[in-house]
């Protein structure tokens, strides 16, 4: 029996933080609170520190699932950041077994293309038979710089195919041909929107953020998927937030391409710190990457901390760590301090330390 203690730590419950110690025996947590009577193989002392279920980043492209040009090296990505558990949002590659290896907790959307204004399925039903209960949804480019889309028509078509499947579909929002708000009303409650703050065409603060609005009210799932400075433009982002138009979850979209942008680091904890930078509290923050990403998602245990759960634990701290990104439009967010990632364990074993 192996048995792990965390002490002096903030620990985040999914709703509040309370002071606190604890306790992991064989991959379980056995005590949440006051567990200094109890003995342990290894103490880490959290004092200073956020301590939570593992992070879940609802959007990410890992090497060998997603395209070759985008994809990370998946556990080389997330558990350094805390992260435990993922989706990927464009597995083209029916790859089961190479994601069932990683060690991050992973399930995937399916991409999907459109011709012509049409959608193509062959591909979609090729990768979703592969991954078969790991398929989660199916993944939608509703982007015209890359696709040749012209009307809602191919996005109907696709939300009709996943819906009969009982399958989500997650919507990358930026250069779309159709108001962010037509997206809105064709998507299903329990869908999801990323890249809600990007700055191209048709953004998120049109008609006075009618699309978000109508997303609270539907129910459909507002996704941040930064992609660093990619896909977010920081001038909206800080209206929106100052606005309280908040994500419903915060991701990365990591990729090869933005975890080490311009020679700096990019990642989850720094997606996190964004938000704290604008003042947002933190149990807001800690929900949209924990809780929040696992009921979406419907893994049941990802992102919960609870006696009797299993030990997937990230614990971050809060440091002088500075960031500064500048989006196209040459809009800076920056701060001297930031979030970082201390311990990660994963069903009990300490997978990262710092
Ligand atoms: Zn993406």
């Amino acid at each position: 029996m192996y048995r792990l203690k965390i002490v002096n730590g903030r620990i985040f419950d999914g709703e509040h933080f309370t002071e606190g110690d604890l306790l992991i025996e064989d991959g379980m947590i056995a005590g949440i609170g006051d567990v200094s009577g109890r003995k342990a193989d290894y103490t880490f002392d959290a004092a200073g520190d956020i301590v939570s279920a593992g992070l879940v980043d609802m959007h990410v492209h890992f090497e060998g699932i997603s395209t070759d040009i985008y994809g990370i090296s998946a556990d080389a990505a997330c558990l350094p950041d805390g992260v435990t558990a993922a989706a990927e949002c464009g597995a083209e590659k029916g790859n089961k077994a190479f994601s069932d290896a990683m060690k991050v907790k992973n399930v995937i959307f399916a991409i999907t293309d459109i011709r012509k204004d049409k959608a193509v399925l062959t591909r979609t039903k090729k990768v979703l038979s592969a991954y078969r209960d790991k398929a989660v949804g199916v993944k939608v480019y509703y982007d015209t710089g890359g696709w040749d889309i012209r009307s809602i028509d191919p996005l109907q078509e696709i939300v009709g195919f996943a819906k009969e499947k009982g399958l989500k579909t997650c919507v990358h929002s930026t250069h779309t041909p159709v108001p962010m708000v037509k997206i809105v009303e064709t998507l299903s409650p329990g869908d999801i929107l990323t890249h809600i703050y990007h700055g191209y065409e048709h953004p998120v603060d049109e008609d006075d953020f009618a699309a978000f609005r109508l997303a609270k009210e539907k129910g459909v799932i507002l996704d941040a998927g930064h992609a660093g400075e990619v896909h977010t433009n920081f001038a909206l982002f800080r209206k929106a937030v100052e606005r309280g138009f908040l994500p419903d979850t915060i991701s990365t979209d990591i990729t090869c391409l933005s975890a080490y942008l311009r020679g700096g680091y990019y990642g989850l904890p720094m997606a996190m710190s964004f938000y704290r930078t604008l003042g947002v509290p933190e149990e807001m923050i800690w929900k949209a990457v924990t809780v929040t990403p696992g009921e979406v998602l419907h893994q049941k245990d990802w992102g919960q901390l609870y006696a009797g759960g299993p030990a997937d634990i990230a614990v971050l701290h809060r440091g002088k760590r500075p960031y500064a990104l500048t989006d196209a439009a040459g809009n800076t967010l920056k701060d001297s301090f930031s979030y970082f990632c201390r311990l990660t364990v994963m069903n009990g074993q300490v997978l990262f330390k710092r």
